[in-house]
């Protein structure tokens, strides 16, 4: 547990590893000093202030998200105490207080982006506090720590939204485009061994993640069901579980059988069509008298009309196919009665 107590915390220098594994599709975070993090690599031993192996992609679709640039406001706060303040403990303690416990509250999250920037921003603040134009490089510095936490680019962009274009086209500052390659000896395979070591830009580390996924064919991806963000091992990828799965497969069966239904409602208005066009054909062919045509013609239109209006209704689910289907018999029954005589 890192704790932000007030003091010069010496030539300190907290780092953030991060290790890629292709084959078991895992991500490793490491957060500490770069010596500790060494010897926990190659024999497990040594404290670190964070150290966990999650599935891959995890870093960048939890990665901090600061809208309200709460972090680059809380830093000003206590850039304001550079000036006018005599390093005593005491007053330090009384005038950081609500600000350190802005990082603190960072750093419990149990975020990893969170917590390295947290730790940082306290190693940093320590660094310049003495120092000639302090506060200013204090915030320089913490700037770039923060950067991606609000986006790349000047809107907020969601990290996993990125393609390497573009994050690739955002200016970059020296510190933004350097990282730390580290091969740890024991791993024959160097490229699984492989770590990156970043001390003050994330955005060299997001570089490297990107380009890797671009290497192994994955993406990161919005579910198109709830919305969240997920690895998908192929651009076909569209969903995040088997639970969105699911209710897709619910709705694409539901669509199906409104569509058999509505089949099924226009094939029977057919056929009742069918039924009354022929009996006015045949009235014609064996030369029934015009009144009787006239009749005929007057129920057949009357038919069209009440059988198209009845459709609808059976469409937007007002009336159900079987009264549909009854009614259209019923109509049958008027039609036999009117062509008479075996015409
Ligand atoms: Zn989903």
């Amino acid at each position: 547990m890192f704790e932000f107590i007030n003091k010069n915390r010496g030539l300190t220098n907290t780092v953030f590893m991060l290790a890629l594994d292709k084959k078991k599709k895992t991500e490793r975070v490491i957060i500490g000093e770069a010596g500790a993090i060494k010897l926990r690599l190659e024999r497990n031993i040594s404290d670190v202030l964070y150290d966990k192996t999650r599935p891959l992609g995890r870093l960048l679709l939890d990665f901090e998200k600061d809208p309200d640039k709460e972090w680059q406001l809380n830093a000003s706060y206590m850039a304001d105490n550079f000036a006018g303040l005599t390093p005593t403990k005491n007053v330090e303690s009384r005038a950081l207080k609500p600000y350190i416990g802005f990082l603190e509250q960072k750093y419990m999250s149990g975020e990893p982006t969170a917590m390295f920037a947290a730790v940082k921003t306290w190693e940093i603040y320590w660094q310049h506090f003495k120092g000639k134009d302090g506060s200013e490089k204090f915030l320089n510095r913490v700037g770039k720590l923060y950067r991606p936490f609000f986006g790349l680019r000047e809107h907020n962009l969601n990290l996993w939204q990125l393609s390497s274009a573009n994050v690739m086209s955002a200016v970059l500052f020296t510190e933004e485009s350097q990282i730390e390659l580290w091969q740890p000896l024991k791993k024959r395979n160097a490229r699984r061994g492989e770590c990156v070591v970043t001390s003050s830009s994330f955005i060299p580390i997001i570089f490297y993640y990107l380009e890797r996924f671009e290497e192994w064919g994955l993406q990161l991806k919005k579910c198109k069901i709830c919305g969240t963000g997920f690895l998908a091992e192929s651009r076909h990828y569209e969903l995040c579980s088997n639970k969105c799965r699911k209710v897709t497969a619910v709705a694409a069966k539901q669509q199906y059988e409104e569509k058999i239904e509505g089949d099924k409602v226009v094939a029977a208005y057919e056929n009742h069509y069918q039924y009354w066009y022929n009996r006015g054909r045949r009235l014609k062919r064996n030369n029934a008298p015009d009144e009787e045509i006239a009749e005929f013609t007057k129920a057949f239109n009357k038919f069209r009309k009440g059988a198209i209006k009845r459709k609808a209704e059976v469409k937007s689910g007002d009336l159900s196919f079987m009264d549909f289907s009854t009614w259209l018999f019923e109509q049958q029954e008027i039609v036999d009665g009117l062509v008479k005589h075996g015409r």
